[in-house]
């Protein structure tokens, strides 16, 4: 599908935009329903990501822990500030949700 999708999040809600040129021509409805389905995925991907990786903890001026799974996230040097380290675990919750998002089998499915 020549369909390039991006996935981001903002304020802590998941969201998909796509950028195509002439999708009509391009995608099949049955690819449209498919796309509506991926973003549905997503939505409820996010959903699923803020119960498994609701928030963090600082755990040193250069480190985050994530309270859900315990990874630990470096903060760059001398950037330790509240809005790097909300970057750095939204960057975390978007690994997670891309990581779901290929393989479902991980994280159960549906
Ligand atoms: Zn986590």
């Amino acid at each position: 599908m020549s369909v390039k999708s991006t996935i981001s999040i903002t304020e802590g809600r998941g969201a998909m935009t796509l950028e195509h040129t002439e999708l009509s021509s391009l995608v099949s409805a049955a690819d449209l329903a498919e796309l509506d389905s991926l973003a549905a995925a997503v939505s409820d991907g996010m959903d699923r990501i803020k119960e498994l990786h609701p928030a963090y903890s600082w755990k040193w001026t250069d480190e985050i822990v994530c309270r859900g799974c315990g990874d630990s996230l470096e903060i760059p040097v001398l950037r330790s500030t509240t809005p790097v380290a909300d970057r750095v675990f939204a960057d975390h919750q978007q690994f997670h949700l891309q990581y779901m998002l290929n393989d479902n089998d991980q994280y159960g499915g549906e």
